[in-house]
């Protein structure tokens, strides 16, 4: 087998079996993967070597990944964990207004962010749709995160409204966008991404490099600046089971304060002596997180099931 010098890439597609590289100058290469590498993913940086000749469309092999700064991943009815995207800059957490706007939702992305160590933007969609009165009504609500150090955006697809500061945000790194069906996701990309079809999932040939799969992971670069890691699984996802230390861990504002809790197995509800119940009775934690902690605490063994009917 002979092979070219080793060279570093950056993966922008993933199939079943091989895996697109992008190189600096923005050359697309297709490359099969070592038997160790089962896990290569859109986002990872790689080293990769050009073959002498080019078979099936196969260019090169991936050679080995890079660290990874975070990665996304799910828990897998088949493989126990399956990572989906590596190097993410931002996870955007889309929302909104209309039927209503779920802080719940929200704060279940959120914990599924501070786990894996990506920064959050939440995204408030369908501002179009509410008068003056109404929208400082979400401000407030919006306030509570901005407040623990979250940053919040309120726009409309439909309008454009804001849409310019949400290409600032995207422009910063690599973005993905979460949310529940129905928030306009597919509306914010297919502005975005106007050459995709994002309503469908059907991916156009951009790379020039065949037919791309519907349900394969891709790597975007937006005309604005900044990158778009999006597939149809990585959109709904997040509805799943959460570990009630993942639970504890995904909110900021309580974890200087657990430490100081009376009982080392505090519930953080009624227990005597503890620290956050304290904190919320003080004003320092707000009142409404405090009670969507435990609605997802006592949500788990719901979504546990969802999980296993969704597969
Ligand atoms: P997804 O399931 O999250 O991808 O949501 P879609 O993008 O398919 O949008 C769901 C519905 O909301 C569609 O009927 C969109 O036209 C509508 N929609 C999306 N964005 C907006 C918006 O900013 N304002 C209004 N009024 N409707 C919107
Ligand atoms: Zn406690």
């Amino acid at each position: 087998e002979m092979l070219g010098d080793i060279q570093q890439g950056i993966v922008v597609t993933r199939h079943a079996k091989h895996a697109d590289v992008e190189t600096e100058s923005g050359e697309i290469f297709r490359c099969n993967l070592r038997r160790t590498l089962k896990n290569v993913v859109v986002g990872d940086v790689v080293s990769w070597r050009l073959g002498n000749e080019q078979l099936q469309g196969i260019s090169g092999v991936i050679e080995a990944i890079y660290p990874r700064k975070n990665e996304l991943s799910r828990p897998d009815y088949y493989d126990g964990i399956k990572v989906m995207a590596a190097n993410i800059d931002q996870i955007i957490i889309v929302s909104a207004v209309l039927p209503q706007l779920s802080l719940n939702i929200i704060d279940r992305y959120l914990v599924i962010c501070e786990n894996a160590n990506i920064p959050a933007l939440i995204v408030l969609n369908k501002i179009d749709l509410l008068d003056a009165q109404a929208r400082q009504e979400v401000e407030k609500q919006l306030a509570i995160y901005q407040k623990i150090g979250y940053q919040t955006l309120c726009l409309s697809a439909d309008s454009g409204e804001n849409m310019a500061t949400l290409d600032a945000y995207l422009a910063q790194g690599t973005s993905i966008f979460v949310g529940q069906s129905g928030v306009g996701k597919s509306s914010l990309i297919n502005r975005l991404l106007p050459e995709v079809n994002a309503q469908t999932g059907e991916v156009s040939d951009i790379s020039g490099l065949g037919q791309h799969t519907t349900t394969a992971s891709r790597l975007y670069h937006l005309q604005q600046g900044g990158n778009l890691i999006d597939s149809p699984g990585i959109r709904e996802f997040g509805l799943w089971h959460l570990e009630p230390e993942q639970i504890t861990q995904g909110y900021r504002e309580f974890q200087s304060v657990l430490g100081t809790c009376k009982f080392r197995d505090c519930k953080h509800k009624d227990d005597p002596g503890c620290a956050v119940r304290e904190a919320v009775e003080l004003g320092k934690i707000d009142s409404v997180r405090f009670e969507n902690y435990h609605r997802l605490i006592e949500s788990r063994e719901e979504t546990k099931s969802q999980r296993h009917f969704r597969k």
